[in-house]
This record gives C-alpha cells, structure tokens and sequence, in this order.
C-alpha cells in the first residue's frame, strides 16, 4: 500500500509512523526514532536523522515532503518584549505567530487556519475570508521556529491568532496532543489556551477530548441581539447555549473558563453591559480578560476611554468576578489578529499590478 503523497508526516501520531514504517518494510522501532528526529530534536529535514539507514531517509525525502515554514517578516517592538513572524508555508500562504516574553515564561500566539470564515466585524483575519486549514504541522512549525530563531524555550501556547480553533477541530486536537508529548517538545496542555468565537457543537465535542487546556470564549457582548451583530456566529449559537456549554466544558474538565471582552466604544462598554455580563457568568468559575479593542483600518471601531475600562472592571468586580485589563504589548508592531497578513498581501499585490 503506498500513502505518499497526501500523507504528513510531522503531523501523525507515533502508532500511525509505526504503521507506515511497517508497510514499508521496516522495523517497528524506527517509528520512535523517526518521531524523535521530528518532534524532540525538530531537525529541518530527513538529511539530518543519522541513526536511520541512508535508504529509508532517502525514501522518506522523496516520497513525504518534510513540513517546514520561513520567516518572511519579523517585527520586533521596542522594548523588545514582543516580536511578530510573518511565516511563508509550503503553498505560498502566509500567516502570523506573536512571541511574548513575560517573567513567568514565554508565550507564542498561533493561527490556526490562512484567514478565517467568522466574519466577526472589528477582526481583520476574517476580512478575505478563509483560504484554507493548517495542519497540525503547520501550527507546531511557528512552535519549533520561533523555538529556534529566539533561542528560548516557549513555555506557553495561545491558538488565538487568525483563524477559527473550533472550525479546524481535528487538526487542531491533533496539535495539542503532539505538542504536549512528554517524547516532544512537551508543552503542558495546562500552558496551552484555544480561543473560540463559540461554535458550541465543536465545544462540546472538544470537552469529550479530555484535554487539560484553558477554553477561552471570546464573548465581547453578553446580549443576544447585540452580539450576533457583532459576531454573525451568534446568529447559530446564541449566548445561552454558548454558556450551556462552557458549563459543560467545565463540568468535564474542571478547567476555569476565560470570557474575552473587546471593549469598543459605545458599542459594549455600558454599565447595562457590565451588568448583564456579570449575571451571564454567575456561578460560573471564570476569569474575563477585558481588551481595549484594536482599531483596524478597515474597520470603524475604536477603543474604550480608560476611565470607561476602569469604570467597567470596578462594576464586574463588585459582583466578585476574576476580571483582568489585559497589558498591551507589541501595539507599536501591527497588534490586531491579521493585520501585519493584510498588509503583506496588499503590498504584494500592488507589486503585482
Ligand atoms: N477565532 C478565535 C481565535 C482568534 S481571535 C476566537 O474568535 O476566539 C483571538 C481573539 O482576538 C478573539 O478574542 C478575538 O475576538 C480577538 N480580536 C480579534 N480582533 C480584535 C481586535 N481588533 N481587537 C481586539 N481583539 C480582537
């Protein structure tokens, strides 16, 4: 049986390299060997796994493409807390990955798919729409990659660049599995976060996966009417159903739930908001991450006063909720999901035209 061709080899669990070794007419252990090359040693090709018979690497080498990506852009913001990659992948797409030094660690920001099909209005990912899914090696790349330009370990995953986790489910399930191998770069699942504009069936299956991740909802309007303008995925999944399955989500997990909440200006920021978020999450054991919105150029929103998000942050906190500001970093290097892709492609096409 031949699987060449279709198969991706960086992204298949140990048992499935096992089986293709076999049929291939190797020995069994070579899987370990091989998964080890890619995923704790993360060499850039087949030329470097020496332990293995130069026949096999060159059977490999012809046969499975090696998944790798390239900086084509980077941008490192001023105190040099942040930096933003702009990675080419095989077809020529290309998609961001943020970096961010904290003391406690670092964090790297993944896409998860080339543009985005949610539409959700203030996000500049969404605005072309979606081109295509990465695979699960595509999002362990800006791991290994960044690993590898910066030096320094990543201690910390956030799938909330472009693209939508939940609409990649399979693909994205497979990634957090193969990054928190204990036998690859083993990133705790606890270190790791998915962010999801709330396709609630996809959220319910992932709390069967049993997997030890934070679950962030970006919820950014707790009224039904009003968020399903914001983000057309409400119009599917209204807001009690969404809560409904965070609850169930935490029920099955017992993992804390993150609500994000994008503060635009006399768009959500009332008192009558802060109320009715308040009552939404009761009883819920959460966290709300509060983000003065980033303004897009395509877009006509702009963020809240900072009296406004203070007066919001004192309002949920009376009710005794976890509500943090998040700090702002790298703002001065493109900070909105997909705005350093947007400019990229526009650039490249005026060279075009
Ligand atoms: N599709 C996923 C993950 C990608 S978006 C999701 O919706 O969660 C990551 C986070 O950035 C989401 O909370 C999203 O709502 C938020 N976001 C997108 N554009 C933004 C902007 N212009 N300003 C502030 N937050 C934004």
């Amino acid at each position: 049986m031949s699987h060449s061709g279709s198969v991706d080899i960086k992204s298949m669990y140990e048992d499935e390299l096992r089986e293709l070794l076999t049929d291939m007419g190797e020995k069994p252990f070579r899987a370990g060997q091989l998964f080890s090359w890619i995923h704790e040693k993360r060499v850039k090709s087949y030329d470097e796994m020496l332990n293995l018979p130069s026949g096999l690497r060159e059977k490999l080498t012809k046969e499975y493409p090696y998944t790798t990506i390239y900086p084509v852009e980077v941008l490192v913001s001023k105190n040099n807390d942040t930096r933003k990659y702009l990675f080419a992948l095989s077809d020529g797409n290309v998609i961001e990955s943020v970096w961010m030094k904290y003391r406690h660690g670092n964090s790297v920001c993944i896409s998860s798919q080339v543009g985005c099909r949610m539409g959700c209005r203030f996000c500049a990912s969404t605005l072309d729409g979606l081109v295509r899914p990465l695979q699960a090696s595509e999002m362990l790349e800006q791991i290994y990659e960044i690993q590898r330009l910066t030096g320094e370990r990543v201690s910390n995953i956030d799938i909330m660049g472009s693209g939508e986790p939940m609409d990649n489910f399979d693909n994205v399930v497979r990634f957090i599995r193969l990054v928190s191998s204990d036998k690859g770069i083993n990133i705790s699942q606890r270190n790791i976060t998915v962010s999801t504009c709330g396709l609630v069936p996809q959220i319910r299956a992932f709390a069967d996966e049993k997997l030890a991740v934070t679950l962030a909802i970006s919820l950014h309007n707790p009224i039904d009417e009003e968020r399903r303008e914001l983000m057309p995925v409400g119009k599917s999944y209204p807001v009690e159903e969404l809560m409904d399955a965070c609850r169930e989500y935490f029920r099955k997990t017992g993992r804390r739930i993150t609500f994000e909440y994008a503060l635009i200006k006399g768009n959500n920021d009332s008192d009558r908001h802060a109320e009715a978020l308040a009552h939404l999450v009761k009883g819920l054991n959460c966290h709300i991450n509060l983000i003065p919105v980033n303004p897009v150029k395509e877009r006509n929103f702009r963020r809240s006063d900072k009296n406004v998000i203070r007066n919001f942050q004192n309002k949920l906190e009376k009710y005794r909720i976890n509500v943090t500001i998040r700090r702002e970093m790298g703002s001065d290097i493109d900070g909105a999901c997909g705005q350093l892709r947007k400019r990229y492609i526009t650039s490249q096409e005026e060279k075009h035209f």
